[in-house]
């Protein structure tokens, strides 16, 4: 009997899959949480940004009785998920703290009457008197927590808030409890599931891997804002966050791309809150291609269309320069994510963290440069480094979208030279300013070297073939690679460790990465269909105007994907849009015309295209 039922089930899941959201399947991972909360069961799911959490509870809102009530503390956001979720049919509403009471009431007025299939909720409204049991009333299919690592005062979020989640299970027995996040240590984990009572919960941990994210890292050798520009360049119309470590750097690099013909808005902390707020919006809208800012960026924007995170200076850590990155390419589409660092960046960090007082922290913080300054300094690949990081394995030999594993990096056995410079070191006392080692090597003709007698060393002049700037690359990346230590303040002066001595002896080789060529990668992630870039073009402008008129982000309308879905399979029938990834009856009834009429134009247009 039960067969019966769960084939129905089964195929009644799928055919909601497509009708509301456009998809032909689950990604991995998102049918077990949906199947434990359709049980009646209680969940926990861990899920990378971009992974897919939320249709793991909006589909079955949609198929269950009564209504999901979703709580999120990003209020900021609420606003946008209850336009994407009405965009596919959902009765979806939003209650919170920026409302005007009138529309609170008229919302509890649809709420109460049972006509909402998913409700989200800000926890600060469990926690006025009387709102639970008020609630008591509601037929509620489920509670989902987004953002569960929140209750968690390890975790790195803590919102006093969400401790009130605690009492829903004891206040709403026999209701599913399914709950979310994208980054918990073992540690938050344990926490969350106490703290929220969870019984017998279904635990599904994704991996922590993004495939269509791009890793690149650069040295940066003069010029970093030349290079943002180049690489900007390169994609026109495109959206991306630039991140500086500074707000005076924000404010410099955002006029430096404004002058120079990009589209940037700066945000930092800094700044007049509403000048933030519009530049912030303004961004999410399209109407500026290009962010500069601080790592204050990012908390409230859901924006799906990010193709591209640069890290202008080097991240303290690695769980902020993965979390960061991680804000590229939520919609499933390649993003690239550009690292530029120097050990000039690690320096200053260094000297922020010597000022920390807790010597605990202290050396957490210190362990925690050091992890990030040997993943830039690595010459392997930049996802297993990550993975790895993060308690996770990854065993293929090429991950097709890094920059060591695409070749882009060249990277080069620079032993030779290192001895040629640590030689020169050595024998003059490690005592002289590196531009006075660089002078030995060059075989500079100066009275101070006469006067030394270093013009008299056996390295005196072995190192012609490079330029004073390539040599002192090559410093930098000494030690940065820790075979030299600085002694000075201004880091010119630098002793060989053990590791150095190992090199200059022979004994261990040294390897760098040299240069990095700067053409766009040229891969493909999986398996996008060949598209047409002109008429994808068309189509975004298209959805751009849309999106003002209906006064939402773009990314509400279409995701970038199943734009790009579109320009490939130029659909000209109601039938055939609904082929598009993405597109289920609501988003045919509302867009299918306009877009299907825009695709003949252009087929017009273009007699040539079949
Ligand atoms: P998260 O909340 O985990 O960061 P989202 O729920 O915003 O992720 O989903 C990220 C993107 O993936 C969205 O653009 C969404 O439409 C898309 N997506 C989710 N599930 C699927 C699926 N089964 N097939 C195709 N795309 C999906
Ligand atoms: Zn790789």
């Amino acid at each position: 009997m039960t067969d019966i039922c769960t084939i129905l089930n089964q195929e009644l899941k799928r055919k909601r899959l497509k009708e509301v959201f456009g998809f032909d399947s689950f990604r991995e991972k998102q049918e077990a949480t949906l199947d434990a909360i359709m049980a009646g069961r209680d969940s926990f799911t861990i899920m990378p940004t971009g992974g897919g959490k939320s249709l793991c509870y909006q589909l079955p809102a949609v198929l269950m009785d009564g209504t999901c009530i979703v709580v999120s503390p990003l209020i900021a956001l609420m606003k946008d998920q209850v336009d994407g979720a009405r965009g596919n049919g959902i009765r979806a509403a939003y209650l919170n703290s920026s409302m005007r009471s009138d529309e609170r009431s008229a919302v509890e007025r649809q709420l109460f009457a049972g006509n909402l299939e998913l409700l989200y909720l800000a926890p600060e409204r469990l926690a006025i008197t009387g709102y639970m049991e008020k609630l008591k009333k509601l037929k509620i299919s489920f509670f989902a927590v987004d953002e569960a690592h929140c209750i968690s005062e390890w975790g790195h979020d803590f919102r006093p808030d969400y401790l009130i989640l605690a009492r829903l299970k004891t206040e709403f027995p026999g209701v599913p409890l399914a709950s979310f996040t994208a980054s918990a240590t073992e540690r938050v984990r344990a926490d969350i599931v106490t703290r929220l009572g969870l019984q017998n919960p279904l635990l599904s941990v994704s991996s922590f891997d993004r495939p269509n994210l791009f890793y690149q890292i650069e040295w940066k050798s003069g010029n970093e804002e030349m290079r943002i520009l180049d690489f900007i360049k390169e994609r026109p119309d495109e959206s991306g966050i630039v991140y500086r470590s500074t707000r005076s750097k924000v404010d410099e690099t955002a006029l430096f791309l404004c002058k120079n013909g990009i589209n940037a808005l700066p945000y930092h902390a800094g700044m007049d809150n509403s000048d933030r707020k519009e530049n912030q919006e303004k961004f999410n809208r399209d109407e500026a291609n290009v962010i500069v800012a601080t790592i204050a960026f990012g908390m409230g924007i859901d924006k799906s269309n990010v193709r591209f995170v640069i890290h202008a200076d080097m991240p303290k850590n690695l769980e902020g320069y993965y979390q960061e990155t991680g804000r590229a390419g939520r919609d499933g589409e390649l993003s690239h994510c550009l690292l530029l660092y120097s050990p000039k960046d690690e320096n200053i960090i260094n000297y922020f963290i010597t000022k920390i007082e807790d010597p605990a922290e202290k050396r957490r913080c210190m362990q925690k440069l050091f992890h990030m300054s040997s993943f830039c300094n690595s010459a392997s690949c930049r996802r297993k480094a990550i993975l790895n990081y993060f308690g996770e394995e990854f065993d293929k030999a090429n991950c097709m979208a890094c920059d060591i594993c695409c070749g882009s990096a060249k990277i080069e056995d620079a032993t030779r030279d290192a001895q040629i410079l640590m030689s020169a070191m050595i024998r003059t006392g490690e005592m002289h300013p590196i531009d006075h080692i660089i002078d030995i090597v060059k075989g500079a003709r100066t009275k101070r070297l006469a006067e030394l007698k270093h013009d008299e060393i056996k390295t005196f002049g072995a190192g012609s073939h490079l330029s004073k700037e390539e040599w002192k690359l090559l410093f930098e990346h000494l030690c940065s690679a820790k075979a030299t230590e600085r002694i000075s303040h201004d880091g010119n002066k630098a002793t060989l460790t053990e590791k150095g001595r190992a090199i200059l002896f022979g004994k261990a080789k040294f390897k760098m990465i040299r240069s990095a060529r700067h053409d766009k990668p040229k891969i493909k992630i999986s398996e996008t269909p060949e598209h047409d870039e002109s008429l994808f073009k068309r189509l975004r402008k298209l959805r751009k105007k849309i999106a003002s008129a209906k006064n939402v982000p773009p990314f509400v309308v279409f995701s970038d994907k199943s734009l790009r879905d579109m320009s490939a399979k130029r659909p000209l029938s109601p039938f055939e849009f609904l082929e598009v990834e993405g597109v289920g009856k609501q988003k045919l009834e509302q867009y299918g015309a306009g877009f299907i009429a825009e695709i003949k134009a252009y087929l017009d247009d273009n007699p040539h295209i079949s």
